[in-house]
């Protein structure tokens, strides 16, 4: 075992520090309003799991919407949010065992248990703590560990235990820092050395044909997992290569890659398509990935990742007002409809009904793991550093700390990613010396911080005496075509993806099914398409329109940013057998009409949508 060394660069703050405001707080109010604020009054799976005593799912579904749940309560303040939250963390305490074990299942099931479900309450039972100082947390975290490595000691890691055994190193971590004993070491080398090892399937990674196979190795939500994994477990074990996570990626996106930057995945990875899917599970857990990755490393690549997520992919396959939303969302998405039962649906291994908006298509994970998206994206804006705070993410959020123990407030004030310029408004209870880092997103073609140059893709520290103080930072970003596989594009500005919308209609589906009912607001939807998707952009000339930015941030409707593209018809089929999916590509010189004005929508704000596009007109980029 090596020495553990502490690499924290930087540190998180907590939901006591960090105040969501603007688009954002209206953000997070939707979330709450809308299914992740009510899955305990309405989804068995979470209202009578197992965890609080009932009969239904004892596993993950119950932390995962915990781990979401309890930072968004904390972010709003919210009374009644806070207590419910409250009410599962007393039932799920007061069930632990005498022998620290706290999963809910009888004695003689703990050998066939999967332990993966110890890593995520271990890992909610802290965040729980950084919300509330809760005493109760650190002793029962501590029995749960320890129990933990005496289950290992008798038995090996498998299924999805042995897949992310590296999300335990969170809560490990956490408890080594404040009160470390050797049998941590223990715990930490058993989950290296039986967990998968990524670095191998790294090394050993090629192109992996579509197929039909279900595997762990290439399921998106455990790689999207796994890029931290070196990252939190390096600290504990002697894990080499300090760039997996980069070189990983990459390989994933060279044979997987999406438009919104991660890779595809419905549910194992499926080529670079824009017709196949990407597990919603995959979005937050990428970007909480890239939020770690962050925090380890200060690397800036990480926050712009991170923001193309927050801003296109997770929005545009969570419905406007959050109370459905899809298993798989596709980049070009023409329809989302229930496939052909007769045939087999067009993603690897997930069912037919797998991009329709509702209640739990496909399978209930992402139901219940969604909600963790939005609230730690807000908790990612500031860090902490040596005598110093970062800008993270750049998203309109106050921040009050203590530095050298004076009272500090810093407010980012900002509509970006609608709008170019951000504010930084300092307030010292005195006046106290320490740095704050700007950070100027890479896909910016320039910045200025008060009037000077800044260096685009990386941090401008400002280091001074602060009392009251404001700093604005103006960005310039201009919207271009980027390449995608098979000769198309994408229009892109900034870190916000832009998308052709179709226009559709909704047919409605309540229905009961294995005792869980669908009913409006939560049911389920099917989208039809209505308005032509069969284009490609003819010319790079993209015009940028702004409005202010409604009261829902990712309206369907009245998106804040549009890009107006000339586009011409293109001669574009159906895949065969697949009514609802178009070709992954048009037929070549395949024209078909005159250049028209076409309005381009964030792609978070689009349900049905065109992303990936040929250029037809006489210019390349
Ligand atoms: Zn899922």
């Amino acid at each position: 075992m090596s020495d553990t060394k502490n690499n924290f660069l930087l540190k998180h703050f907590t939901a006591k520090e960090i105040k969501p405001r603007g688009w954002l707080l209206r953000q997070l109010r939707i979330q709450a309003e809308g299914l992740d604020g009510n899955l305990d009054k309405i989804w068995p799976d979470v209202k009578d799991s197992k965890w609080i005593g009932g009969d239904r799912e004892g596993w993950e579904r119950v932390p995962y919407w915990l781990d979401g749940f309890i930072p968004l309560a904390y972010l709003l303040d919210d009374e009644d949010m806070k207590s419910r939250a409250r009410k599962y963390i007393d039932a799920i305490l007061l069930r632990q065992k005498e022998d620290g074990w706290i999963c809910p299942c009888e004695d003689e099931e703990r050998i066939g248990y999967d332990v993966w479900a110890v890593f995520l309450i271990c890992k909610v039972l802290v965040v729980y703590y950084e919300c509330t100082c809760d005493e109760r947390v650190e002793p029962a975290v501590r029995a749960a560990l320890f129990n933990l490595n005496e289950w290992l000691r008798r038995h090996t890691l498998f299924n999805w235990g042995a897949a992310r055994w590296f999300e335990c190193m969170i809560p490990i971590g956490w408890l080594y820092d404040r009160r470390p004993e050797e049998w941590m070491l223990e715990l930490s080398h058993s989950l290296v050395v039986q967990g998968m090892n990524y670095k191998l399937l790294a090394d050993n990674f090629s192109d992996i044909e579509f197929n039909r196979d279900w595997k762990f190795t290439t399921h998106v939500v455990n790689l999207a997992m796994a890029l931290k994994a070196y990252a939190v477990a390096d600290r504990f074990a002697k894990t080499g290569n300090d760039d997996f996570a980069e070189e990983f990626l990459a390989l994933l996106q060279k044979y997987h890659g999406t438009a919104f930057g991660l890779f595809t995945g419905d549910e194992c990875l499926a080529g670079t398509s824009p017709t196949q899917g990407t597990e919603l599970c995959a979005i937050v857990e990428a970007m909480y990935s890239f939020e770690i990755l962050f925090e380890k490393t200060g690397k800036q690549i990480w926050l712009d990742r991170l923001e193309k997520l927050a801003f296109n992919a997770l929005p545009a396959t969570i419905s406007e007002d959050m109370w459905t939303h899809q298993y798989d969302q596709q980049v070009n998405q023409i329809s989302c409809a229930i496939q052909d039962r007769e045939r087999l649906p067009i993603y690897s291994t997930n069912n037919h009904e797998a991009n329709l908006f509702g209640l739990e298509p496909n399978f209930g994970c992402c139901t219940a793991n969604m909600g963790q998206g939005f609230p730690k994206f807000a908790l990612s804006a500031f860090y902490k550093g040596e005598d110093s705070i970062y800008v993270g993410a750049i998203a309109p959020v106050g921040l009050k700390t203590l530095i050298d123990g004076v009272a500090v407030e810093i407010e980012c004030k900002t509509d970006y990613p609608f709008e170019d310029t951000v504010r930084y408004i300092v307030r010292c209870e005195k006046p106290v010396e320490f740095s704050l880092f700007l950070r100027v997103p890479g896909t910016a073609s320039s910045a200025l911080i008060d009037g000077k140059a800044a260096a685009v893709g990386g941090f401008t520290g400002l280091r001074r005496v602060w009392s009251s103080d404001t700093v604005e930072m103006t960005l310039q970003m201009e919207a271009s075509l980027k390449k995608r596989p098979n000769g198309l594009f994408t229009a892109e500005r900034g870190n916000l993806l832009f998308s052709l919308p179709v226009s559709f209609e909704t047919v409605k589906h309540e229905y009961t099914k294995d005792g869980v009912e669908r009913r409006f607001p939560y049911c389920d939807y099917e989208l039809l398409p209505v308005s032509g998707w069969n284009y490609g952009f003819a010319s790079g000339q993209l015009k940028c329109e702004k409005r202010p930015v409604s009261e829902s941030p990712f309206s369907i409707t009245e998106p804040a940013v549009v890009l107006n593209a000339e586009m011409s018809e293109v001669q574009w089929e159906l895949r065969k057998d697949y009514p609802g999916v178009c070709k992954e590509f048009p037929e070549q010189d395949g024209t078909v009409g005159k250049p028209e004005s076409k309005r381009l929508f964030p792609y978070g704000c689009t349900k049905l949508r065109m992303t990936e596009m040929p250029l037809v007109g006489e210019e390349k980029p």
